[in-house]
């Protein structure tokens, strides 16, 4: 199977040619059609299996397929990942995918100045990866505006719930449309990330790798 196969449009594919990405890994060959699909999605899978590609091109595809304009401070696809390392691998994945589409991408975390991702959001952000800590910073602070997201994607949910983000991210859940499509991956489904992912998810298709 190609990415072509997938389902994946032209300004994607263009995108993973430049990237040097030949063929799609098992994680995005069984995760991509579901989510162009707009199902939600489980996805077990560790770092290294290509899963961020795997969440990103579809969000990517729907985004630029539907292209409006993010209002003041809104964000239309969150990626909420557990450190500050993982939030910017996942960063420079979306600003290298996207490459070749006209969307808006920023990522913030804590133990750095807010300002800049202040001023960053401030005019609106089609895809934010975020670290739960700073966005509820920002949230409490009226700094951005979450009723307008209609992608979400909840990245190592183990260690999520292992750093004590859980309280956290259903704040951040609360604040967010029910009308959307959302994805949880973990590498591990412990009781307390199955719940979650029940809490989270509308009739999630569920890929393993
Ligand atoms: P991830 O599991 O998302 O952290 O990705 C692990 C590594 O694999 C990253 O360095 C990606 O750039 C790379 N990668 C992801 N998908 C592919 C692919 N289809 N072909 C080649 N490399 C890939």
């Amino acid at each position: 199977r190609t990415f072509a196969d997938l389902g994946l449009a032209e300004p994607l594919l263009r995108s993973l040619h430049e990237a040097g990405y030949a063929t799609p890994t098992p994680i995005q060959a069984k995760a991509i059609p579901h989510l162009l699909d707009d199902h939600d999605l489980i996805g077990i899978a560790q770092t290294g299996t290509g899963k961020t590609a795997a969440f990103a091109l579809p969000i990517l595809q729907h985004l630029s397929e539907d292209l409006v304009r993010p209002p003041a401070k809104g964000v239309r696809a969150l990626v909420l990942a557990p450190t500050r390392e993982l939030a910017l691998q996942i960063s420079e994945s979306v600003a290298r995918l996207s490459k070749n589409l006209k969307l808006r991408h920023t990522v913030i975390f804590g133990g750095v100045g807010q300002k800049p991702q202040a001023d960053a959001l401030a005019r609106g952000i089609d895809i934010l990866v975020a670290t739960p800590g700073r966005l509820i910073d920002l949230m409490n602070q009226g700094l951005v505006r979450l009723d307008t997201v209609t992608h979400l994607v909840l990245d190592e949910a183990d260690r999520m719930l292992d750093m004590g983000f859980i309280r956290d991210v259903k704040k951040i859940i609360a604040k967010l449309p029910d009308q959307r499509q959302s994805m949880l991956f973990s590498a591990t489904m412990p009781t307390e990330v199955a719940k979650l992912a029940r809490d989270m998810l509308w009739e999630p298709m569920r890929v393993e790798v």
